[in-house]
């Protein structure tokens, strides 16, 4: 089982020193304490602006009482996802549709597999659509993992025009009576201007299949990349509205400071996080479980116990 408190080592040893300090808590959060912390904070790839205003609401918070330190940073932490929902796969309209962007590498295709056997797992009949039709391995990659987790999928040739093979996909969707259609898409470089076009194109064929498609847009953003895969996700959000945000590769990442930026940024939640590269290692954001793992103060058990 995946493990919160596993994945964020990486990052929680940025503040491991500093916390030690804020815990073994003189009566006062001294400025020293203080700045130490902030600077764990950029370190970890928390903007800074929002190091500054977690800073001065600790401080504010601590002032002039009898405070448990950890936990009043806790406390100030977890007050930075306000955006924040859990996906319920059994509450969805059937037939529904999730495409997933993002640019290469930042997991898009291993994380479609994991969403496809989460829906399985919820009781629903999943479709993976293989729309990376760009590079030659996008779609042996879904094929390959559509084979490994008996899951059905479509996909095109390579070259083949993407919208089209979405469109092929909503029309399996539909004539084979599945539930849900998790689409693919290709990534090369989010600055390129076909790529966007070739969003928009995909969105416009789902949607001639059923008007409300896709239900949900959802980015794939690379955790390591911290603060970078924030003005990503802008650029996607421009041209195909997102609707959630899943976070990979957070257990190897030292930056998964960003995390509390990137939602309040964009103002869409983060759904999933991505702690592993095996199939069962996509698991709901919990924001209180990640706080809990990065101030480090929950043994391993009781976060596993949680993610259960
Ligand atoms: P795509 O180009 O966006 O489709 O990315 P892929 O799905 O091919 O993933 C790129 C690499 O990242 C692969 O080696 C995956 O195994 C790895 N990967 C994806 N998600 C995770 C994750 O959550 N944790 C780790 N450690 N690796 C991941």
């Amino acid at each position: 089982m995946a493990s919160w408190f596993k994945a964020l080592k990486k990052t929680r040893n940025v503040f491991k020193e500093v916390l030690s300090k804020v815990v073994k808590g003189r009566e006062r959060l001294d400025e020293e304490t203080l700045e130490e912390l902030e600077s764990s904070l950029l370190q970890a790839d928390v903007s800074p602006r929002l190091a500054g205003e977690i800073i001065a609401s600790l401080e504010k918070h601590c002032r002039g009482k009898e405070v448990e330190k950890t936990e009043a940073l806790k406390e100030v932490l977890l007050k930075q996802f306000h955006n924040e929902a859990r996906f319920n796969w059994r509450g969805i309209d059937k037939p529904y549709c999730i495409l997933i962007v993002g640019i290469n590498g930042s997991g898009k295709t291993t994380t479609s597999a994991k969403l496809g056997l989460q829906a399985r797992e919820a009781g629903l009949k999943p479709l993976l659509g293989a729309a990376d039709t760009f590079r030659a391995a996008g779609t042996d990659q879904v094929r390959m993992w559509a084979d490994r987790l008996s899951i059905p999928v479509v996909a095109g040739q390579q070259n083949s025009d993407a919208a089209s093979v979405a469109f092929d996909a909503m029309d399996a969707l539909v004539a084979r009576d599945l539930d849900v259609l998790i689409i693919d898409t290709a990534g090369r470089m989010h600055t390129k201007k076909p790529l966007m076009d070739e969003l928009e194109k995909i969105n416009r064929a789902l949607s001639k299949r059923i008007p409300a498609a896709p239900h949900e847009t959802w980015i794939v953003l690379d955790g390591s990349n911290g603060q970078n895969a924030i003005s990503q996700a802008r650029f996607f959000n421009d041209v195909v509205p997102l609707t959630g945000i899943i976070i990979t590769k957070l257990d190897g990442s030292s930056k998964a400071g960003f995390l509390f930026s990137v939602s309040q940024e964009l103002k869409v939640p983060i759904l999933f996080t991505g702690v592993g590269e095996q199939a069962e290692d996509l698991v709901p954001f919990d924001a209180e479980a990640f706080v809990n793992a990065l101030v480090g103060t929950e043994t391993e058990e009781t976060v596993d116990a949680e993610i259960a």
